[in-house]
């Protein structure tokens, strides 16, 4: 197995934060307590940035820039998961999907509810046990979010209401715990889209620290992804970008693809992603990363997305052309309740990103933005 640099107990506490879109608070702390070395601020809408020195966090503050080109390090820090859309009669919560879930995926599981004042009650997403279902209801395949419920015990909504302190718009997140599989190498929880790539800002980051960069390199946590890369539209036009690496916890295919034809597959290194539906890469940038992969014996997978997107979509036409390299770790099930990663792509993919900004020289980030050419 590949040497581990990266901290799983960063692993464990990013990926344990509840953080639905737009309910970003408990990832923010979890940022900060992970951020050793690095100087932050945030704003009003749970967007973190992170430098390198407390210099570079003041002139960003005061809007200043050294005239060197920024890099920004991006990863969405919200994750998928329900909000409290009413209160029935009877005790039920009805709920409406943050972000992209499939209906299919969230009946019969263990959920949290956080109230206003901060209490997380578990509740038990309704599913109807096969004894109270029609021949009818069994050969039916279809299902509605409005069908299914969220069951926190009680059997009124003044109960609901009075004692559990639930209100209508009150966020809900899977719930799981991260485990780490020491012996395999494997990582178990949620959320790992997009912690994971969270985790990689703050990793990428520490090891840049002390090193001689030709670049300013930006740490841009975005909120709601999820709900339409929104964090993004904000981070960007703060930072201005003129090179940008967008970590994502990719879905793996590996499952659903033969070998040779899967292109997102656990231990097989980090993703470089040539398109989605959301932006076209950069040719020199995956030239480049090509390059550093074979140099420095760290192990990538490519791929063509026929679907997806991240905020690289944003980030890359922001102010001008912003070339972008999106790096994604491999997880198993993301916008489901449980995850799988391999704790060594999450280290390929950090390895990448520092030495793809620690090589980087003035020659090199001309030929990246096609400086002087025409
Ligand atoms: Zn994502």
């Amino acid at each position: 197995m590949a040497d581990l640099k990266i901290d799983l107990k960063t692993v464990e506490d990013l990926t344990n934060a509840f953080g639905p879109s737009g309910f970003e608070e408990e990832v923010v702390s979890a940022i900060k307590k992970h951020s050793e070395g690095l100087f932050l601020r945030n704003d009003a809408m749970h967007n973190v940035y992170a430098y390198l020195s407390e210099e570079m966090l003041k002139a960003s503050r005061e809007k200043k820039r050294s005239g060197r080109p920024v890099f920004m390090l991006d990863a969405h820090s919200d994750e998928v998961g329900f909000m409290v859309q009413n209160i029935e009669e009877n005790g039920l919560l009805d709920i409406i999907c943050l972000g992209g879930i499939h209906n299919t995926n969230i009946p019969a599981h263990s959920v949290i509810v956080r109230t206003e004042s901060g209490k997380k009650i578990r509740g038990i997403t309704t599913s109807k046990p096969i004894h109270f279902l029609t021949a009818a209801q069994r050969a039916d395949d279809s299902l509605e979010i409005e069908s299914i419920r969220i069951d926190v015990g009680a059997s009124s909504r003044q109960e609901v209401m009075e004692d559990y302190g639930i209100a209508v718009g009150d966020p809900v997140m899977p719930d799981v715990r991260f485990e780490y599989d020491e012996e395999h190498g494997i990582c178990y929880g949620k959320a790992f889209d997009n912690r994971l790539g969270c985790v990689s800002i703050l990793e990428t980051m520490k090891r840049l620290v002390g090193e001689k960069l030709c670049v300013d390199v930006v740490g841009a946590f975005a909120s709601q992804e999820e709900v339409g890369t929104r964090g993004a539209k904000v981070t960007a036009q703060e930072v201005l970008p003129d090179l940008a690496i967008v970590f994502e916890g990719s879905p793996a295919d590996d499952f659903y693809f033969r070998a040779g034809i899967a292109q997102c597959s656990l231990k097989a290194g980090t993703q470089i992603r040539h398109m989605d539906s959301s932006y076209v890469s950069s040719p020199a940038f995956m030239k480049y990363a090509h390059e550093i992969g074979k140099k420095y014996g760290i192990k990538y997978q490519d791929a063509v997305r026929r679907g997806g997107g991240t905020d690289a979509g944003v980030i890359s036409l922001t102010g001008k052309a912003v070339p972008t390299l999106v790096l994604g770790i491999p997880s198993r099930y993301v916008h489901t309740h449980y995850n799988f990663c391999a704790a060594e792509d999450i280290e390929a993919t950090v390895s990448m990103a520092a030495e793809v900004i620690k090589n980087l020289d003035e020659e090199r980030i001309n030929a990246l933005l096609h400086k002087g050419e025409i």
